[in-house]
This record gives structure tokens, sequence and C-alpha cells, in this order.
């Protein structure tokens, strides 16, 4: 290196790190249940992250511990067989499946393989917000449209797009509003955007849904090929811990991300316990049944404190409660409930509350009313 012109160089490793990745947020994940319970001493529920509150699938976890002895060898990396069962349920072929490590691997794949710096990537403001972390790390400039009644404004979106526009982020049901929109406004969304764009549609709740059906999204990517749907096994099948999901889209799309994505990106029980847990109607039915009927309690037990829940398809619900929704988050913490201030989402006087287990709902629901009891007799509550 001597006398070289690398003697001269000054650069530090810090500054290799491109301005659009210095200035991406944290993503703050809920708090681990365990540790709220070590610090406290109390016994918690934990309603911050939409995990399943029933469990994960009983067939998913024994596929799951029959394979764990073959934990020394390498997984499928190609994962066929959860790839065919995919492709024969979806009604597409085995070449428009791509499986992820969570959908949250292929929010980002898809940010990798069509955005740049010079293009757009669109989404909506309030949504989740992996989506505009991924569209900003790919270099594209982040065009956010504003929300309408705490849902996406699609008409507002549709009108946002410009040559530039090379992606757009949806999500349906919404997180963290538990918002929809429906078949109708969806295809007329659909006609409006160019076949040269493509949208991310992420239907990480759709089973929970009532206003789209778990087929209409594939039935229209048969028609505008335009589309990558995504799905994952975190949230009715419970096997968030295990980190797997999978997209639906053209196969040139999803060769060109399967090159982008490490190897063994899913391991072999996350393969063979999503590959059960499709199968086990009985798990999916009680997870969507009980989700209904809980997430009615919730709601109107939030109701009955004066609040105005958001109408929510997913198995949580949003309520706005004013400037003291940090505090008031705490406060429940202290008690035992963990929910999601949502103040990193967009929406400084707002919370999301998961769905619980019947008991996990009546046990936030008193610490609810303690609490607003508690700051209305010290006249602490901002209207709502
Ligand atoms: N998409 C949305 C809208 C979500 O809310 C979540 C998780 O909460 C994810 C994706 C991530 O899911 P996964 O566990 O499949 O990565």
């Amino acid at each position: 290196m001597k006398g070289s012109k690398l003697e001269e160089m000054t650069r530090t490793i810090e500054e290799l790190i491109p301005d659009y990745l210095r200035g991406l947020p944290v993503y703050v994940p809920g708090k681990p249940i365990e540790e709220v319970e070590r610090e406290l001493k109390i016994h918690a529920v934990k309603l911050a992250s939409n995990e399943n509150p029933l469990g994960p699938s009983p067939k998913g976890i024994a596929a799951a511990q029959a394979v764990l002895g073959e934990a020394n060898r390498y997984p499928d990396g190609g994962t066929h067989a959860l790839r065919q069962t995919l492709a024969e349920r979806r009604g597409v072929s085995t070449e428009e499946i791509l499986i992820g490590l969570g959908s949250s691997e292929i929010i980002d794949l898809a940010a990798r393989v069509v955005l740049r710096a010079g293009v757009q990537g669109l989404t909506s403001e309030g949504t989740y917000a992996p989506f505009s972390v991924a569209i900003r790390a790919s270099g594209a400039e982040l065009v956010l449209v504003p929300q309408r009644d705490f849902a996406f404004d699609l008409k507002a979106m549709a009108k946002a797009i410009t040559p530039r526009t090379a992606a757009i982020y949806l999500a349906n049901p919404n997180n963290p509003t538990g918002s929809t929109f429906g078949r109708e406004k969806f295809s007329e969304f659909l006609a409006a955007v160019p076949d040269g764009v493509l949208i991310v549609l992420d239907e990480a709740y759709i089973h929970y849904a009532m206003s789209m059906g778990l087929r209409d999204s594939v039935e229209a990517y048969r028609k505008r090929k335009n589309l990558l749907i995504l799905r994952t096994f975190s949230k009715v099948y419970g096997l968030a811990g295990l980190r797997i999901g999978y997209a639906i889209g053209r196969p040139e799309l999803v060769a060109a991300m399967n090159k982008l994505r490490t190897p063994f990106n899913t391991s072999g029980v996350a393969q063979a316990a999503a590959l059960a847990a499709l199968d086990d109607k009985e798990h999916v039915s009680r997870c969507i049944e009980t989700n209904a009927v809980e997430r009615k309690r919730l709601t109107e037990g939030l109701a009955k404190l004066g609040y105005r829940p958001v109408a929510s398809e997913a198995n949580f619900v949003f309520i706005t409660v004013g400037p003291e929704a940090q505090a008031l988050s705490e406060e429940l913490l202290q008690l035992g409930v963990i929910v999601r201030p949502l103040g990193w989402m967009g929406f400084p006087e707002a919370m999301r509350i998961s769905v619980g287990t019947a008991e996990e709902n009546e046990k936030c629901l008193a610490a609810m009313a303690q609490v607003v009891l508690r700051r209305a007799a010290n006249g602490e509550l901002a209207r709502r």
C-alpha cells in the first residue's frame, strides 16, 4: 500500500453508508412478554403484535416436531413441496409462488427488484411501516398519499401515479387501522394502474376480512399480472415465530426475487409446519370464529369506555385516545396489559390492541377502565 494512491484514502466505513439508509427509522418491535413480566413481577398479556392468541396449528406443531431430527441437513432451498401445494390450492403454477422468510422478506425483495434511485415507490400514510422502509432502502423516492377515514384512499393513490412510479404498496386489511377496501374499489383502482407499475398487495390479515374473500385477489391477478400478492403463515396459522410467508406473482418477478434471497431462507421446520397448517381447517376456522367474537367484545367494550374504534376486519382494533396515548399505554403496561402506542406509525394519538382470548380481552378492558377512570378523576383525559 505504501506509496500508492490507497495511502491517501481517508474515507471511513460510515461514509460508505448512503444518506438514504442513514435516515431510515428503526423498526420498533412490541415489548417481549417475558421482559415485562420479569421487570414488573406480574403476569402480563401481550396484545401488541397481532399474533394468534390460540397458538400454532396443532398439525403444524406435530409436523415441525417430526422434522426436528433432520436439523443437521440444509432445508429444501427450492421449497418444492410447499410451493406445489400452494400452487394447486391457489390455481397458479409453482413458478408463480415465492416462499419468504415471513412476508416481511418479500416486502423488501419486491422493492429491491423493481425500485432504484430515479423511480418512485408509492404507498399510503398510516400503513405498515416496513413498506416505506423498503421503498426508501432501495434508493427510490417515497411518495405517501394521505388516508381518508383511517383507510387507503385508492382514488387519491391512483391520481398520485406518475411515469416514474414503479411500485405501489397496499395492505388489505390495513395495519394498524384494520380498515379494508372491497372488490369493487380494488378493481376500479386496478383499472387505473398502468401495466408497468407493480402493485404489492399485502394480505397478512385476509382470513379475518369480510369485504374481500381469499380468492378475490388471486382472480384479479389472473387478469392483471402486475399484482404481487403477499400472504403469511404468521397470523391465522399461528406460526409467527417460525418466520414463513409466500407471494403469488408473475414468474419473471418471482425468479428475480429468488436470485436475491438467501439460498436457504426458510427452515425445514418452518416449511413442514406451514405445509401441515395449510391443511388444518379445524384450527383455521376456530381462529377466525374466535377472532370475530372477541373483536366484537373488544370493540364494544372500548365503545362503552367512550372510545370510537375504527371498524376492524383484522385481528386488532385501532382507537384514537388523544395526546396521552403513550402515557396510557405505559399505565396499561404497569397493569400487565401490553398494547401498541402508534406514534412510530404516524398516529401519535392512537393505540392498537390485538384481539386476544376472551380472558385476555377482559383483562385488557378492565385495565383500560381502571386507567380511564383514574385519569378522568384527575381531569387528565383529552376529549375523544
Ligand atoms: N404485513 C403486514 C401488514 C403485517 O402487519 C405484518 C406483521 O404484523 C407483516 C406483513 C409481517 O408478517 P410476517 O410475519 O409474515 O413477516
